[in-house]
């Protein structure tokens, strides 16, 4: 029999085992561990609450948590609780499927000042992350600007413009709700340092904002180049190009506005004891499509900033570590003999949720390249780790305890909204009677 360790419950975690499952068989047993009694990352914490469809990904975790041979050990930190050498102790191999939950420092003055936050942050707060929940973003200006072009920027720009009734259906916690229902935010500016053609936003995201129904999103045409430019663009980005060119022909009024400012470094942030304002310098592009500073600077209002420029994984004790690109150093996602990593560990924060399937199964077959279906080790697997944790008083939950949080959230759930998520540990543990 073999055991493997799957830490982290996201995408690449359920890819990675659900891999594992398939290329072993009754061979193996594996358990993956989360630092949180709730499963599934980002699923849960990321993906934004108003794109129920994309969260319902996680209907094909539970399948794989449901496979004989597959264990969930939530509540446990690996690099706190437990170490990924003891780990290693008990397991065969170790995957390190651990995301990158920290945001990118934006490296510019002013950036500690209060009403400056990651996305990570501004995310996890109304996604329900227990981590943010007393984050408390100030909503009480009229201008918020986001910093990045991609689609973490586009979900923040979009959270922020909604109106309450748009949130139907949605599973926003509620603290947020009624925050965002309160919020004197008016004018959205969403910065990029280059110009629309070099965008990472996708044709879906950027199409929702056509039919916001209290935000126009307002670009301004003259940051474009002649249409005939989009010909080299390939067809998905071609397509956001489009959309973003009709945002100039909405004609409509609507009480709030998003406006694309494109060609704009951020310089510096400023405020007396807040964010105030954001120093912005125009840019242009260079001959390799670099953003160029052109020395013209001038002034975005705004109390609230959000950065959306990118995320690390977190360095864990004894695991060899990537700094400049913040996340494990490894080769095809091999980190060292038995010891693995997969997903945003793996990669850095890219690619969307499909593209951790193929990372999961790529690995998983390293895995059984280096200890083949049949082979067999002489580790205690889960039952090793659950001693070690009973000794430390570390109580590890498991699936059905999950489910029990699930119910329980989908009972308190507001009228329109499939649940009311749980947002601190405590109300979690509480959930299970501890
Ligand atoms: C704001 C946002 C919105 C997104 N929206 C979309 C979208 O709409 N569509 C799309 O396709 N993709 C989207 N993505 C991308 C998608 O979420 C990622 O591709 C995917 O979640 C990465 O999977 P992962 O398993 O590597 O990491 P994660 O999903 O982050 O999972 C990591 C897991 O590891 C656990 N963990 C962390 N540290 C430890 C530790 N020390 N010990 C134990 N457990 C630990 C965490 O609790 C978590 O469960 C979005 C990403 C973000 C940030």
């Amino acid at each position: 029999m073999r055991h493997f360790a799957v830490v982290g419950s996201g995408p690449a975690g359920f890819y990675t085992a659900e891999a594992l499952a398939k290329a072993y068989g009754e061979a193996a047993r594996m358990d993956i561990i989360d630092r949180y009694p709730v499963p599934y990352g980002l699923i849960r914490f990321g993906v934004a609450p108003d794109h129920q469809s994309l969260k319902a990904v996680s209907k094909r975790y539970d399948k794989v948590a449901e496979t004989a041979g597959v264990g969930f050990i939530g509540n446990v930190c690996v690099g706190a609780d437990v170490s990924v050498e003891e780990l290693m102790e008990h397991y065969d191999a170790v995957i390190l499927a651990i995301g990158a939950p920290h945001d990118r420092k934006l490296g510019i003055p002013g950036e500690d000042l209060p009403g400056v936050i990651g996305s990570a942050q501004f995310v996890g707060w109304y996604n329900g992350h227990p981590d943010f929940a007393d984050l408390g973003p100030p909503l009480d200006g009229t201008h918020a600007a986001i910093i990045g072009n991609g689609n973490v920027a586009l979900d923040c720009a979009r959270i922020l413009s909604k109106t309450r009734a748009e949130f139907d259906g949605s599973d926003i916690v509620g603290h947020a709700l009624d925050a965002l229902d309160n919020s004197a935010i008016k004018t959205i500016t969403v910065l990029g340092r280059r110009g629309p053609l070099q965008i990472a936003m996708t044709p879906k995201e950027l199409g929702e904002l056509a039919h916001l129904e209290a935000a126009l999103p307002l670009v301004d045409l003259n940051d474009f180049p002649p249409v005939e430019a989009d010909d080299g663009l390939d067809p998905g980005q071609r397509k956001s190009v489009t959309i973003l060119r009709d945002f100039a022909n909405i004609r409509a009024n609507r009480p709030k506005a998003m406006v694309f400012d494109f060609f704009a470094k951020p310089l510096a942030i400023e405020g007396d004891g807040r964010a105030e304002r954001l120093i912005v310098e125009r840019t242009e592009l260079d001959e390799k499509g670099a953003a160029r500073g052109t020395g013209e600077t001038y002034e975005v209002p705004a109390s609230l900033i959000v950065s959306c420029i990118g995320y690390s994984t977190p360095s864990i004790a004894g695991v060899p570590y990537d700094e400049r690109a913040g996340k494990f150093l490894n080769e095809a996602g091999r980190i060292a003999d038995r010891l693995y990593c997969v997903g945003w560990a793996r990669r850095g924060p890219t690619g969307t949720i499909g593209t951790n399937r193929p990372d999961g199964y790529e690995v998983a077959e390293a895995v059984a390249a280096a200890m083949p279906a049949g082979s067999s080790g002489d580790r205690a697997g889960g039952e090793g780790l659950k001693a070690l944790l009973g000794e430390r008083g570390i109580g590890a939950t498991d699936f059905t305890d999950w489910r029990r949080i699930e119910r329980a959230e989908e009972a308190a759930a507001r009228s329109g909204s499939p649940r009311e998520k749980m947002v601190r540990v405590e109300e979690w543990l509480q959930a299970l009677g501890r």
